[in-house]
């Protein structure tokens, strides 16, 4: 239930609008969410589902029903 710190791999300028690279410290992927994304509801990792904020950092992700 504790919020892990994400990554920030790089971040990106086009157009006025500002877009961040993340590496999920869950499952390691790595995805660009907008900025204004992050500072909103933030942005879901396509890879295991949590979601990543700047206020929220990285919360614990969604269980899938069955496990290994
Ligand atoms: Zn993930």
């Amino acid at each position: 239930m504790i919020p892990k710190p994400y990554f920030v791999i790089k971040t990106h300028h086009q157009f006025g609008k500002t877009r961040t690279k993340i590496e999920c410290p869950w499952c390691e992927t790595q995805f660009w969410a907008y900025n204004w994304s992050m500072a909103g509801s933030g942005k879901r990792c396509p890879g295991c589902g949590s979601l990543h904020g700047m206020y929220l950092g990285a919360q614990e992700p969604p269980r899938k029903g069955t496990g290994k």
